[in-house]
């Protein structure tokens, strides 16, 4: 794994090594194609842009190592703006646990070396002509031929524009702390605050596993009444649930774009395809992506390898972003809903609406649901259960 010598020629360039384009490298090289993963980071471990929650369903259908997960969460607090009579809500099940991201992307990546993938970091995917890619490294740019291009490369994805697929225009900006808490200080919490002063058409949040405190606000990069940065800076001096921690002065701060327009209409074509933040497969309500990009990867994958063994490329013709996002019309709707919470007082009315009987048990049903990102063929409240499992690791 290096910035090393890249090949002339591949069956699949994979660009971008986030969760999407690992998973869906190593499963096209563990069926024994010739696969060449670049990202531009020059390491996988550090510029993180995620908080890692991992929803049950994902950690129940993908064998992510658990020595790398932090403990389970089952209590959610949802706060209102000011904080005051909040609404808890207490799993019977163990409902997110979240990622020590830095050594799961580099175990991620040594599963894709251990399955025959070439990474190369450091290196830039810089275009497309005639069918071979154009790549910049540190030692310069070189062409690499691939029979199909991956576009893993994130919200703002430069593969989708060259392979003239659909692009993201509906998109959130969100950015945390991350730091180190006592441990044993109180049951591992997720609270949620909706204060749209705060994290417009979003929510704020503190996740305290017990271990790591993240707080983080996300919201419309335009609506922010003086920037993300200051609204970040607001909510950490007033953060719920941290009581008594300090926050020490060196944090590690994460943040970056999440499209929740849902899925993108075309993302395949004759010379590739999109997977992840790319193709828009985030929830538009929850904003998770992890159980999407994963799920979406493994219907990448089987897609790929039958155009590859068989030779026919009309087989991307099955990946088809505009059937699968039929499946998103309710989570559409609640953004829709989320986005138009412009102030504190309508907010606040959504309280009151939180605080019956049907609204908690609507809550419940979005937090501890047992949906997830629709695979192809499969209803998508279909029980998770061996035959489920898409893959042995992430
Ligand atoms: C602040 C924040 C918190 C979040 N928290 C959660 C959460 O707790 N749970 C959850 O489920 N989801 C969460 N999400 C969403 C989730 O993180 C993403 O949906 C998921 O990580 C997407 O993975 P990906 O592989 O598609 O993209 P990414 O992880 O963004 O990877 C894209 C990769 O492509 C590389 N790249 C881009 N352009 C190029 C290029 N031209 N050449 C080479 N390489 C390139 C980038 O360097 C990057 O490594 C969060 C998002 C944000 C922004």
């Amino acid at each position: 794994m290096s910035g090393g010598r890249v090949p002339e020629a591949v069956d699949v360039l994979v660009v971008g090594a986030g969760l999407a384009g690992l998973h869906t490298a190593t499963l096209l090289a563990g069926r024994g194609h010739d696969v060449l993963l670049v990202d531009r980071r020059p390491g996988l471990t550090g510029a993180i842009r995620t908080t890692g929650i991992f929803v049950r369903r994902t950690l129940d259908d993908f064998a992510v190592p658990p020595e790398h997960l932090g403990p389970p969460i089952r209590r959610v607090v949802l706060h209102p703006p000011g904080l005051r009579r909040p609404v808890q809500l207490t799993s019977g099940r163990d409902e997110f646990r979240v990622g020590d991201m830095a050594p799961l992307y580099a175990a991620a990546a040594a599963a894709a070396v251990d399955a025959g993938v070439r990474i190369a970091l450091g290196t830039r995917y810089a275009g497309r002509r005639r069918g071979s890619s154009l790549l910049v490294g540190r030692e310069g740019s070189t062409r690499v031929r691939a029979r199909f291009v991956v576009g893993a490369d994130g919200a703002r994805s430069r593969v989708a524009r060259d392979l003239g697929l659909d692009r993201n225009t509906h998109l959130l900006i969100g950015a945390e702390e991350v730091f180190e808490v006592p441990r044993g200080q109180g049951p591992p919490t997720f609270h949620c605050v909706l204060d749209p002063s705060l994290a417009p058409g979003y929510l704020a949040w503190v996740v305290d596993d017990g271990r790591h405190a993240h707080v983080g606000v996300a919201g419309y990069a335009h609506r922010f009444p003086d920037g993300l940065r200051r609204a970040l800076e607001r909510f950490g001096a007033s953060a719920p649930g941290l009581a008594g921690v300090e926050r020490p002065a060196e944090v590690e701060r994460r943040g970056g774009p999440i499209p929740v327009g849902g899925l993108l209409r075309r993302i395949g074509c004759a010379d590739g395809l999109l997977v992840g933040d790319a193709a828009g497969a985030v929830s538009p309500l929850t904003a998770g992506g992890l159980d999407p990009c994963l799920r979406l990867s493994v219907h990448a994958a089987a897609v790929l390898d039958e155009a590859l063994r068989t030779g026919r490329p009309d087989a991307l013709a099955a990946y088809d972003g505009a059937a699968l996002r039929t499946r998103f019309r309710g989570r559409l709707l609640l953004r829709h809903g989320l986005a138009q919470v412009r102030t504190p007082a309508v907010a606040t009315a959504a309280f009151a609406l939180l605080r019956t009987p049907l609204g908690q048990a609507a809550a419940r049903r979005v937090l501890f649901g047992d949906r997830s990102f629709p695979s192809p063929g499969v209803p998508s409240r279909a029980p998770a259960g061996p035959s489920a499992r898409p893959a042995r690791r992430a």
